[in-house]
């Protein structure tokens, strides 16, 4: 299960401090320290380790959790609300455009999750009351990846715009959007290429698509499992692209979690969502508070 060595980690130093009577500052220099090993060992990024901890620790010393009768439980608020705020404070949701179509273009590394989640979101609007998702499969260079999109197309019963390996996906992405407004599509969801690593060409061609379409949302999938990595990834396509959201995929494996407590005060853009499992009904919105509490249990 994702984040249960962090999970463990937290609550025992947290419990330490005590439910009863008062503590030292001792033992909350012990307890930061804890949190401090905990969050690390979790994956997180040094400097996010560092912040999180200082504002904990300023708020800890500076509430009356010294004085208090349940010390444990006045750490554990002020810790919540700091993880909370780690990842963004509030739900962020979808921008939907007021002249539809909505654009979403989507981008991230390959196997990412890219392409599923193209199906999982397609799903999720849909049933959110946005009619006709059109999906578009602007990932030229590998065959299987428009082949797995117009799988995922028929499964869930939504036209899927393809032109083959042949056809600038510039040229695609932007046709699709011509049509979707002709036969009324309230949401384009375009899936475009993705590699194994980072390169000037890729992101050209991302920002080329960019341009083209003038995109809602740019949503970059990174997998959770690649812990620091997925947060340099997404620094990355940040700078290139102005992504306006991340989803995090694979929550649902034993990820240590690092990803999902860095990315947000890294890059300043939200989680949107986060993927939790293969299947195209495993896509969940994201809320700070909820993910914090599923943290401290
Ligand atoms: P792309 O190359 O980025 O388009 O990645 P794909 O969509 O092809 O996904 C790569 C692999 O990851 C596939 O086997 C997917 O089934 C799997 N996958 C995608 N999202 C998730 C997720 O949230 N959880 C799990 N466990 N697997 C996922």
């Amino acid at each position: 299960m994702a984040f249960e060595g962090l999970s463990e980690r937290l609550q025992s130093a947290i419990s330490q401090v005590g439910t009863g009577g008062t503590i030292t500052e001792a033992d909350l220099k012990q307890m930061m320290r804890e949190i401090r090993l905990a969050l690390l060992e979790a994956d997180v990024n040094f400097q996010v380790v560092k912040t999180f901890v200082k504002s904990v620790n300023e708020r800890a010393l500076g509430s009356d959790v010294l004085t208090s009768l349940s010390p444990a439980q006045q750490v554990l608020k002020i810790v919540d609300e700091e993880l909370t705020a780690l990842m963004g404070g509030e739900r962020e949701p979808l921008n939907f455009s007021s002249k539809p179509p909505t654009v979403i273009m989507m981008a991230g590394l390959q196997g990412a999750g890219k392409t599923t989640t193209v199906g999982k979101l397609a799903k999720y609007i849909n049933e959110n009351g946005k009619k006709k998702p059109l999906l578009v499969a602007a990932d030229v260079y590998r065959p299987a990846a428009i082949d797995q999109l117009e799988t995922i197309g028929r499964q869930l019963g939504f036209e899927v715009y393809s032109r083959g390996t042949e056809v600038n996906p510039v040229d695609i992405a932007y046709d699709a959007l011509t049509q979707a407004r002709m036969q009324g599509n309230e949401v384009v969801i375009i899936d475009t290429a993705g590699r194994l690593h980072i390169n000037e060409e890729l992101m050209n061609e991302l920002r080329e698509i960019k341009l083209a379409v003038d995109p809602d949302e740019i949503l970059l999938t990174v997998d959770a499992m690649t812990g620091q990595d997925a947060v340099n990834v997404a620094q990355s396509f940040n700078e290139a692209l102005d992504i306006t959201g991340v989803v995090i995929t694979k929550l649902d494996g034993d990820t240590r979690g690092g990803a999902a407590l860095s990315i947000r005060s890294i890059t300043n853009k939200p989680i949107k969502f986060t993927g939790q499992g293969e299947q195209l009904d495993a896509l969940e919105p994201f809320y700070p508070e909820r993910m914090s509490s599923r943290i401290l249990g």
